[in-house]
């Protein structure tokens, strides 16, 4: 079953759905990171995606959809699959639902936090380039101050994508194209929203147990 974490850039989706994975064993499946795999691999879709994605432009469905299928793969019973940045349009919401034989989407959580929080957060951001572990300059820097807590690495380095004029694009892409698919889950009667200003424990907590009702649902 896959649950759709959605959310604006810099919301906490990807941060949220590690920690999911790492203390509840579900699955993340994240078409950010799979796309940024494949700029690095200089792949061909890499090498489609790579200038869209610096510029904050959304890579396009059919792309989209090849990663994604990939990523999902075969589905096994009783696997929570935690998305995170698909679908980022109701076309993409479309297309997953073509997937519900074996990846039905049991629910859609939303992350809410204010525009000129997500432009904090995004331009502090920082993510170490070997193990893609994310820390802020102000409000979570890495323990000792120049090297990655989880491998060490010394590459701490701002995403292409996270300068003033990408952010401030990606937002308004956010609002134009991805805001819509709530209602397209508010329909479907599988959407619940978060608040995603708080504190990450309390933001954890509070889908942690989201996910846990949608799988008793
Ligand atoms: P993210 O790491 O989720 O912020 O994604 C980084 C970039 O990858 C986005 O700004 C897009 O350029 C591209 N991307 C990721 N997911 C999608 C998607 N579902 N549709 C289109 N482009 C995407």
């Amino acid at each position: 079953m896959i649950v759709v974490l959605t959310g604006a850039p810099g919301a906490g989706k990807g941060t949220q759905a590690s920690k999911l994975s790492e203390r509840c064993g579900h699955r993340k499946v994240s078409t950010g990171d799979a796309l940024r795999r494949q700029v690095k691999l200089g792949t061909p879709i890499g090498q489609k995606a790579g200038a869209l994605m610096a510029k904050g432009e959304l890579v396009p469905d059919d792309v989209l959809f090849e990663v994604l299928r990939e990523e999902l793969g075969p589905g096994k019973k009783g696997e929570v699959i935690l998305l995170d940045g698909y679908p980022r349009k109701i076309s993409q919401a479309e297309t997953l639902e073509t997937l519900r034989e074996s990846h039905p989407v049991g629910g859609a959580i939303q992350l809410e936090v204010p525009r000129e929080e997500l432009i904090a957060r995004l331009s502090g951001r920082r993510v170490c380039e070997d193990c893609g572990a994310t820390y802020h300059l102000v409000n979570s820097p890495p323990k000792n101050g120049t090297h990655c807590d989880a491998c060490n690495s010394e590459k701490l380095i701002q995403r292409s994508d996270d300068n003033p004029e990408s952010v401030a694009y990606r937002l308004d892409v956010y609002e134009q194209n991805t805001r819509p698919i709530l209602d397209f889950y508010k329909k479907s009667g599988c959407y619940t929203e978060v608040d995603g200003s708080k504190g990450t424990e309390e933001v954890f907590q509070q889908l942690e147990a989201e996910i846990k009702r949608i799988q008793k649902a």
